[in-house]
């Protein structure tokens, strides 16, 4: 593994922490290597999160703007998919009460399952709880021992600790870097059963897009198969939201493609989409499907809601992008310009030290604007930033508001 993934893990255990004493009891220690992390700035606390209405939530009790969110298109809090789950829950059960193989499954989840299908236009699709679930569920099930694996650097934790489980040879290309991976998938000719390209298809610190068009002929030339992550760019990429693979054109192209329900589809769970095959192998070969307790089916109900008014209000989209642009040229206005796309709705602004990123994420709390304040082990050490996500709920004011605060508290 390249330098940059055991940064990007490991980096309170190896860099911070002296380690704690030989022996000592586990309280000992555990709170040795918590007050590292303090020391460090880098302990974390549970805020209380109610009443979210479109970007509008109220944070330990204070009326506050949500750009730290991923609910891209503003449904998390939408009340037709709150009407959605009691409809449902007047006449079905809470608990789906054992796995799908077993007891589990209810006639909506095999109904969301052929809806996603549909939309991510595959022959076929597979529920998981959750989409570090899916993850760790699917690439251990195609890949073991003989194979490799490719991540790009930046891949979503989800994505390692899949890869760490599946005990294939793991090969770390840099971000995006496509010669780079076309010279392992060379050099790698031969050596292994079977060869698994692993991306992120909108990356999720800084919100730019893997090349998938590009990616789809080279996996192709050296036999290689394709697995996409697109927890942030399904419901919102392509013409009509069907995500990354939409975006690119590559449609029927991708083997893998993972899909997450929690985030711009305001449910919760994830799925994998693919061929009829593949999600007929993952029903009897991925562990996280097999030996769990299947998702309570009124999220199937509020996910088959949600893909509805998704399909209904592509404007929603539409104000994303106006939405992600004003942020960004409010930035650029500043000497901030973000990296990647005008119309980004991940928004990463570097500023590099731990303090100085929790004081700026403090500062904007206080003047009601809760963004993302991210720092090891979630970035690299010395890579410390704000990440503001834009959704199709925040208002003008909302944005003008965020910009004049940010220009007071960044130096
Ligand atoms: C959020 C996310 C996941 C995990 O999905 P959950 O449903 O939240 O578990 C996986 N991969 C990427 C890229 C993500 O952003």
């Amino acid at each position: 593994m390249s330098e940059g993934v055991i940064v990007k893990g490991d980096v309170t255990r190896d860099a911070l922490s002296e380690g704690p004493p030989l022996s000592s009891s586990m309280l000992n220690a555990l709170e040795h290597d918590l007050n590292t992390l303090t020391r460090a700035g880098l302990r974390r606390k549970l805020r209380s999160v109610t009443q979210r209405r479109g970007a509008e939530i109220v944070v330990d009790g204070k009326a506050t703007v949500d750009f730290s969110s991923n609910d891209y298109l503003g449904l998390a809090g939408d009340p037709r998919l709150a009407d959605a789950a009691a409809e449902f829950l007047k006449k079905e059960q809470t608990g789906a009460a054992a796995a799908r193989l077993i007891s589990g499954n209810s006639p909506v989840h095999t109904n969301v399952e052929r809806a996603l299908a549909e939309f991510k236009h595959t022959e076929a699709a597979l529920l998981f709880a959750s989409g570090y679930m899916a993850n760790l569920g699917t690439i251990p099930a195609l890949v073991g021992k003989r194979d490799v694996i490719y991540s790009d650097a930046l891949n979503h934790a989800s994505l390692l600790d899949a890869t760490k489980l599946s005990r294939a040879e793991v090969r770390v290309f840099p971000h995006l870097d496509l010669a780079a991976l076309r010279q392992m998938l060379n050099e790698d000719t031969g050596k292994f059963r079977r060869r698994l390209i692993v991306v992120d298809g909108v990356f999720s610190m800084d919100g730019d897009l893997f090349p998938l068009d590009k990616l789809v002929p080279l996996a192709r030339e050296f036999d290689a198969w394709t697995y996409v992550d697109d927890a942030h760019g399904t419901a919102v990429l392509g013409p009509n939201g069907r995500g990354s693979v939409e975006h690119f054109g590559v449609e029927g192209e991708i083997d893998v493609i993972m899909g997450t329900l929690g985030k711009a589809l305001g449910s919760a769970g994830a799925f994998i989409a693919g061929s009829a095959t593949l999600i007929e192998y993952l029903l009897h070969r991925a562990r996280a499907f097999v030996y769990t307790t299947s998702s309570p089916p009124v999220l199937a109900a509020v996910t088959l809601r949600a893909l509805e008014i998704v399909a209904q209000e592509p404007w929603r989209r539409e104000q994303l992008w106006k939405n992600a642009r004003m942020v960004r040229a409010g930035l650029a206005e500043m000497g901030r310009e973000a990296p990647g796309e005008a119309d980004a709705y991940i928004v990463p602004v570097m500023i590099g030290s731990v303090e100085e990123t929790v004081r700026v994420g403090n500062e904007l709390r206080e003047a009601g604007y809760l963004v993302g304040a991210v720092r090891p082990p979630t970035v690299p050490l010395g890579t410390s930033r704000l990440r503001i996500t834009v959704c199709s709920a925040h208002t003008e004011q909302h944005i003008e508001g965020l910009l004049d605060t940010l220009r007071k508290v960044l130096r």
